[in-house]
């Protein structure tokens, strides 16, 4: 007989709710951020300095920005790149709504190339597709952590003069034919969310190898003050600054690189924990009703930021939304990346968009779950994690 769900009147696979994406903090971030507490240097100083040398070594690039959250880090890589009032910038729907926000903040247009259905990446031919004399600039998010076909997008960039800015936001340890994500494109945004694979709280990166453009990143998230002005007032005394440019509020504080500079510290080694939890979610799946991940393409390294299922609907009886429910009250939290960006209020509004204007993205929105792969999860919780998923999943098989 097949154990019921919980939403049939069956018993839950657990009795402490599993939330999603939950951090795995350790008493070094502790420490280091009572440190700064104790120092008083609250805000940008010396720590965000110290982050930034980490991230450029762990990276390789030349220039690493620490700004407040990697929307922030768009932002300003869209401004320093150029792109003006009435640009078109080139962008994926599959991804969460910062992307194309942050293009709309510039008075830019976001134009949609729709992803591929498997890797769930932009697809390079689309981009092609939607090129137009106002496309400026190309935006590919590296979805759950799997580098896009940066090959293609940097070739289609240099033929039509365009500038990439990628959304690595899921992609911090990820690489694309032995190179660095983050070392690639003109400039790379990366965030340090709450849920992401290094935290800060908040908090953003952005790398690039242009030292101009690092340093006008570096003035405008703080109010467009002349570069150092951070230091206005330390034991140095106090610093004189103008106002260059009408700036912005998005400094990282010493508070976030504090919890940063140790999370960075364990990033591979969180890897190789997500790593294992994706393996044993690959072998416990087969045979449900779902698409598992792609494996990674060969000579590249997927960040495995998100482990991230497609349920095939024509085999259940019952859709996402009730699936993901249902695993809710089994107590495993769950995630949804993404709904695409046509599918939601103000880009139909906008742009007119209709639902099957982006297939495969609406595909994709329809049918996705990202299940638990923090590497805090214990292995009771990723046992859990299979439990339920095998149990509701089956249960509605039809
Ligand atoms: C989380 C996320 C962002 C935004 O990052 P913040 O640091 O919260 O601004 C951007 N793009 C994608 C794909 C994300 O998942």
């Amino acid at each position: 007989m097949m154990e019921k769900p919980v939403v049939e009147g069956g018993k839950p696979v657990r009795q402490q709710y599993l939330v999603f994406g939950s951090p795995e903090i350790k008493q070094a971030e502790i420490d280091e951020v009572v440190d700064s507490l104790k120092s008083g240097w609250l805000g940008t100083g010396p720590k965000v300095a110290r982050f930034e040398k980490s991230f450029r070594d762990y990276i390789g690039c030349k220039h690493a920005t620490a700004v407040n959250s990697c929307t922030a880090g768009m932002h300003l890589s869209l401004l320093v790149a150029g792109i003006k009032p009435g640009d078109e910038v080139i962008t994926t729907p599959m991804t969460f709504s910062s992307t194309g926000n942050v293009i709309l903040h510039c008075q830019a247009k976001p134009v949609f190339a729709d992803c591929e259905k498997d890797t769930m990446n932009i697809d390079p031919k689309e981009i092609e597709r939607k090129i137009t004399p106002k496309t400026k600039a190309i935006l590919p998010v590296h979805l759950t952590g799997r580098p896009c076909n940066m090959d293609e997008i940097t070739r289609i960039a240099e033929e039509k003069n365009l500038v990439v800015i990628e959304d690595a936001a899921h992609a911090i340890e990820a690489s694309y034919k032995g190179k660095k994500i983050g070392n690639i494109s003109p400039l790379t945004a990366f965030s340090f969310y709450v849920t992401k694979n290094v935290v800060c709280g908040e908090g953003g990166m952005v790398t690039t190898n242009n030292a101009e453009w690092a340093d006008s990143i570096e003035k405008y998230a703080l109010h467009g003050l002349s570069r150092g002005a951070w230091k206005r007032y330390s034991d140095e005394g106090f610093k004189h600054y103008e106002v260059v440019f009408p700036g912005y509020k998005y400094n990282m504080m010493d508070l976030q690189a504090s919890i940063g500079l140790h999370q960075l510290k364990r990033v591979e080694e969180n890897l190789k924990k997500r790593e294992r939890i994706w393996k044993k979610y690959d072998k416990a799946f087969e045979g449900l009703p779902l698409e598992t991940p792609l494996p990674a393409e060969e000579n590249t390294r997927h960040a495995r930021h998100l482990y991230t299922v497609l349920l095939k609907l024509e085999e259940l009886k019952k859709g996402r939304n009730f699936i993901q429910q249902a695993l809710h009250e089994e107590k495993v939290g769950t995630g949804i990346h993404f709904i695409s960006l046509h599918l939601h209020k103000i880009y139909r509004e906008m742009f007119g968009f209709k639902e099957q204007d982006f297939p495969n993205a609406k595909f994709v929105s329809g049918r996705t779950i990202s299940l638990p792969l923090s590497p805090k999860l214990t292995e009771q919780d990723v046992e859990d994690v299979i439990q339920a998923v095998t149990k509701v999943v089956g249960y509605y098989k039809k």
